[in-house]
């Protein structure tokens, strides 16, 4: 690649969220209609596009009326009221007859010349100073949205088959669309929304594809095909580098290259601090072929396996016999390590298919987690029947339930791996009955009554990045409140001490697993709080393992001690990057 001539260097600042340097041609994806990719027809065709459209206009209404009705019982006639202006889209004579006419003129895709029809009659309507008219805007692209995921039928999205090395800008993308996407062509990742602890930024990093979140509105000011150098270290997007930037680039990855080098030596290494604390450093996992990268960075086995990416993207659950493979294939392949099984963690931002996002309100904070395992035990049962199933092979699987908000809901759940346990027994089907039981801990309401849950399980591990929304009440997926999101709040840093110190009183041990566990500057002050383990992405452990190995454990406490009579959270992540600086400063610049 090389810049082009003449055009001036542009750059674009967001969030570095997977770190790496990508250099190459863009392909950018401006929204959800992106993806309607324009394709011509022949005149013969014309009759087949109408068809599919007068199909995709009935699928839809039938929707709407279905989305009313249900709204209609459950609050009341009146509410369901505002589902007639939908209705009155897929209704609109003059936006049909627009599509049908630019079908005979243009011939391409029915898709493509609705989308293109329908966003500027919104556009039209919006730009009215007319509060009626610009609710009517909302409503178009609304109904709109539907009819082109009608028409699409389930068609994977035609970024996903790019066969062509690329950097993807897009304006989001979704954790299934990362868990999807083919790595050898994807050089780069760069979206208008996003933040650190997005699903897709954690996919990121362990799909090791450099990545920068949150550039606003990019995706309106680049095109296909552009030239741009992509820093995920300082979460940079820049447009036409020159070629003094172009070596500048050159000799940061070589400084790079020469720390991963050095750390590669650790990876026989226990992960022990200066004054002989064993700290557990395991790896996190999406996917089952992340496996290579856990053994390979030198993890200490599996802390955190999140299941429910295997099913993202599918139009149907795995079956009981498949789930038992995939798990025990992972353990015997991290085995003598533990295996760290967390149950689905599907809602959120993780969709899958079947599940529509915008049937809730507040996804993550509605039928999520061991939520919507208690609510679907079917579901639940064939994955703890899997589970427990594997644990027979090498003896080192543990099983943990995520969003436990309290020890009802714990203890439901401990029951119904009881009867799934019963069951197995009674069809003479091995597991370990050792198989060791968690709970992650990430919501307040759990943290704040660890004391009982620990009574009930065998580890905790905290999900800090579920527990920094929830106690901040800051979206972890929201951009534009990032700067409130912020892991050394003092409400934070109490309720990591509160899970800590009840998880010792009762003697179990206690991990984290969220992203702040991988935040150099954070290691301090989680072995200072006496966490047992953490658990990153894999790319990640080794640099953990040198802050480990680089620090001592009266040295973290006595931070923990100064964090505890501090009151802003600046202030604490000062004190705990002057630790972090004082001993590792080489890997944090
Ligand atoms: C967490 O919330 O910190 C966690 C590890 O789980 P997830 O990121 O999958 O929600
Ligand atoms: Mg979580």
């Amino acid at each position: 690649m090389s810049s082009e001539k003449n055009k001036p260097e542009v750059r674009f600042t967001g969030v570095g969220v997977s770190s790496g340097i990508a250099r190459g041609t863009i392909y950018v994806v401006r929204d959800d209609f992106e993806d309607v990719v324009r394709y011509r027809i022949q005149p013969s065709e014309i009759a087949g596009e109408i068809g599919r459209f007068e199909t995709a206009l009935i699928q839809t209404r039938a929707q709407i009326l279905e989305m009313q009705q249900q709204i209609a019982e459950a609050i009341g006639a009146k509410d369901a009221g505002i589902f007639d202006a939908h209705l009155l889209v897929v209704e609109d004579r003059t936006l049909i007859d627009e599509v049908l006419r630019k079908l005979e003129t243009d011939l391409c895709n029915v898709e493509f010349i609705f989308q293109e029809v329908a966003t500027h009659y919104a556009e039209t309507l919006g730009k009215i100073d007319d509060p009626y008219l610009r609710e009517r805007a909302l409503d178009i692209q609304d109904v709109t949205r539907r009819v082109v995921r009608n028409l699409q039928g389930k068609a994977p999205k035609a970024f996903l088959g790019l066969t062509t090395e690329h950097i993807l800008v897009a304006h989001n993308i979704t954790p299934s669309d990362t868990a999807t996407m083919n790595r050898e062509h994807v050089l780069g990742l760069a979206t208008d929304l996003g933040s650190r602890t997005s699903h897709t930024a954690i996919m990121a990093r362990s799909l090791e594809i450099p990545a920068v979140v949150g550039l606003h509105d990019v995706t309106g000011k680049l095109e296909t095909g552009q030239e741009v150098l992509l820093d995920g270290y300082n979460g940079l997007l820049i447009l036409n580098p020159t070629a003094e930037t172009l070596w500048l680039y050159g000799e940061l990855k070589h400084r790079k290259e020469l720390v991963a080098e050095q750390l590669t030596g650790l990876r026989e290494t226990i992960s022990t601090t200066r004054d002989g604390r064993h700290v557990v450093l395991s790896a996190n996992i999406e996917l089952p072929d992340d496996v290579h990268s856990v053994t390979e960075n030198g993890a200490e086995g599996i802390g955190l396996y999140r299941t429910e990416f295997l099913y993202l993207n599918r139009p149907v659950l795995p079956t009981e016999e498949e789930q038992y493979e995939t798990y025990r294939t992972v353990a015997e392949r991290v085995a003598p390590h533990p295996l760290i099984i967390r149950t689905f963690d599907l809602g959120g931002d993780k969709i899958a298919t079947g599940m529509e996002a915008d049937d809730e309100q507040n996804p993550f904070m509605g039928l999520r987690a061991i939520r919507f395992c208690l609510k679907n035990l079917a579901i639940f049962k064939s994955q703890l029947r899997a589970i427990l199933r594997a644990s027979a092979a090498a003896g080192n699987v543990k099983i943990m339930f995520p969003m436990i908000s309290g020890v009802h809901e714990l203890r439901q759940a401990l029951a119904v791996l009881e009867e799934c346990k019963t069951e197995l027994q009674r069809d003479g089907v091995p597991f370990s009955s050792k198989t060791e039981v968690g709970a992650m801990i990430e919501i307040p309401s759990a943290a704040l009554c660890a004391e009982a849950l620990a009574r009930e399980v065998d580890f905790f591990s905290i999900g800090t990045n579920d527990l920094i929304q929830y106690a901040i009440a800051v979206d972890r997926v929201n951009e534009q409140i990032a700067h409130l999101y912020e892991p050394t709040h003092p409400a934070v840093i109490r309720l990591l001490k509160m899970v800590a110190d009840a998880a010792h009183a009762r003697s179990i041990w206690v991990g984290v697993c969220g992203e702040m566990a991988g935040d150099l500057a954070m290691v301090p002050l989680l072995l200072g709080l006496g966490m047992d383990e953490l658990s990153v992405s894999a790319s990640l452990v080794p640099r953990v393992k040198r802050a480990v190995q680089s620090l001592s454990v009266p040295e973290c406490e006595q931070l923990v001690q100064d964090a505890m009579a501090l009151e802003e959270p600046a202030e604490i992540l000062g004190r705990c990057t002057e630790v972090a600086q004082r001993h590792y400063a080489d890997l944090i610049g």
